[in-house]
């Protein structure tokens, strides 16, 4: 055990070029000492764990050393090499500020930095945690700081920048470390493997690196703690075992019991995970980040996205060919739901259960909801002039550029005649699918220039008439009414749309709130009209026209005559009974 503890030091990077994903950094502090245009101080910014110290520790060594090789690496043999290597160098002076914060810290360190160094050039000064200092101890340093002495570099080191204040900041190169990544963090740990002669299956790497979020101290910690456990053979199934972490063929099975609509299955492997002392909140977690690595493997572009080992990458791209992007979006969109309300929930394992059975019954109703949309279509058409729309549904929809989502290419006979299934893909998949981006940048440009995917060169531009533009409208209303929206359906025929010239066409409407529902629509509306009047110029404009004119009907006389407007047998029935208007 102790042997191993020590390895994690023992790897520790002591040359620039073995810094571990770091190289913008590294190859910055290079340059400035090749020519000579070294700062007097820095700040290293960051998360914990990514080489803030080491880099730090690298820096002075190599401005010290009497050896420097012409690639500004230290040669680690000179005196001053090994007088830093095994940490006896006076030339280096390391501060904790977390545990050294006060002013009498500072004045100390500060009374130091006067004194050349006896050996070397430099004298460097790393304050690591430094924004722990106090304010006084701040206020201290800031002189020393703004006019430091030519032999004295100081090195801050932080976790945390933005309690860094300004008049510091001001004064230093800032550097910022970055979270290293998965794939770096495995490999440091295949080389110490290597030469610790540990077995190691990439996998089990892989989650180490994993667990470590980004942090290359984590994870040889985590390393050394499995070896010492494991012995000479780190196996995945002896990580998953001793970091606590769900087997990613849980996941696997889980999904594929959803997209079959499994929910005995779904709800048995969820008892399983349980038993195996799991919670179910780490479960939600899990799944969830297993969604989203589907919805990732989806596309080649985001594919690297997901940082697991290929094997496992190999099985995700399998699986998520059998998720469409709609599933995996309404499924996060549970999960999310099921995270959120986890802590508050009475039974918890009721609350999982019930987003494991919505998910299976996600892709029946969605599957179903597809075979809607197309007779939906097919209906509109055969509603609408027969003679106009059989022709534009027969054409086939791999004209168009290339769509990822089964659900758009359905609608992609025009691409105006966005479906609201489709609409809410556009909004919500944005930043993962490029595709669809691209989708959706020409929709919102087209309401007014061409359309459909397909070549400009043969789009209709036929006459219509008032009549036709009625029918043509009413036949939309009532698609909308079969589809339950009755107050769309309401709005749009409580006037008659008016065709303004051969192409433009007005509509009424009374009021704000109308109108907003009727923008919502306008999408749709417009793919609508222009499809099924073989016309691609159509343009739409509401107008609110509020109604000044129309009285308010108050005394019984205003109602007498508004009635008798409308039908003048009233008289007729108010003579024949004797009937008098109250005045
Ligand atoms: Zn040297």
């Amino acid at each position: 055990m102790e042997d191993f503890v020590v390895s994690a030091r023992k790897y520790r990077p002591a040359t620039f070029d073995t810094v571990v994903g770091q190289a913008h950094i590294t190859d910055t502090l290079k340059n400035a000492i090749k020519n000579n245009h070294l700062a007097q101080a820095f700040l290293f910014c960051g998360p914990r764990g990514v080489g803030k110290t080491t880099c730090a520790r690298i820096l002075a060594k190599t401005i010290n050393c009497q050896n420097r090789s012409e690639n500004i690496e230290a040669c680690n043999q000179c005196d001053s090499c090994t007088s830093f290597n095994s940490g006896q160098s006076l030339n280096v002076y390391e501060l904790d500020a977390a545990s050294n914060n006060s002013v009498d810290d500072i004045r100390a360190l500060v009374d130091q930095v006067r004194y050349a160094p006896q050996h070397g050039k430099y004298k460097v000064y790393i304050i690591d945690e430094v924004h722990m200092l106090s304010a006084g101890a701040f206020n201290a340093f800031l002189k020393t700081l703004e006019e430091p002495p030519k032999h004295a570099i100081f090195i801050l080191a932080t976790t945390e920048k933005h309690k860094i204040i300004p008049t510091i900041l001001s004064r230093c190169q800032i550097f910022d470390f970055n979270r290293i990544q998965i794939h770096d963090i495995a490999n440091h740990l295949a080389y110490i493997a290597k030469s610790e002669n540990v077995t190691a299956e990439p996998e089990a790497l892989h989650i180490i690196a994993q667990k470590a979020d980004g942090a290359l101290r984590d994870a040889c910690s985590i390393f050394d703690q499995i070896v010492s456990f494991a012995g000479n053979t780190v196996t995945y199934k002896a990580v998953i075992d001793n970091l606590n972490i769900l087997d990613y063929d849980y996941y696997f099975n889980v999904t594929d019991a959803v997209l079959n609509a499994n929910i005995p299955e779904s709800l048995l492997i969820f008892n399983d995970i349980l038993n195996n002392g799991f919670d179910g909140h780490n479960f939600i977690d899990g799944i969830s980040g297993h969604f989203r690595n589907l919805l990732v493997g989806k596309d080649t572009q985001t594919i690297d996205l997901l940082e697991v080992s290929p094997n496992i990458k190999e099985k995700y791209k399998a699986q998520s060919v059998k998720c469409s992007v709609p599933f995996l979006i309404k499924a996060l969109t549970i999960l999310n739901k099921a995270d959120t309300q986890y802590k508050s929930a009475k039974n918890q394992r009721l609350l999982v259960e019930l987003s494991l059975m919505q998910l299976c019954s996600l892709n029946m109703q969605m599957s179903e909801a597809e075979k809607k949309n197309d007779t939906r279509e097919q209906k509109l058409v055969e509603t609408a002039k027969p003679a106009v729309s059989s022709s534009q549904s027969a054409q086939p929809s791999n004209t168009s550029t290339q769509n990822v989502v089964p659900v758009a290419e359905k609608t992609n006979i025009t691409q105006t005649n966005t479906t609201p299934l489709k609409k809410a893909i556009l909004k919500t998949s944005s930043p993962s699918i490029s595709q669809i981006i691209s989708t959706e940048k020409k929709t919102e440009n087209s309401p007014s220039t061409s359309t459909t995917a397909n070549s400009t060169s043969n789009q209709p531009e036929n006459s219509f008439t008032q009549e036709q533009l009625e029918n043509t409208w009413l036949a939309y209303a009532n698609n909308q009414k079969a589809k339950g929206k009755i107050n769309l359906f309401s709005i749009l025929t409580a006037e008659k749309p008016l065709l303004i010239d051969d192409k433009k066409i007005e509509y009424n409407t009374n009021s704000k709130t109308s109108e907003e529902v009727l923008i919502e629509e306008k999408l749709d509306l417009i793919g609508y009209l222009r499809h099924e009047l073989k016309n691609f110029s159509v343009q739409l404009t509401y107008n609110v026209i509020e109604n000044n004119d129309k009285k308010n009907l108050y005394t019984a006389t205003d109602k007498y005559k508004h009635f008798l407007e409308k039908n003048p047998n009233i008289n007729k029935l108010r003579q024949a009974f004797d009937l008098d208007v109250e005045f």
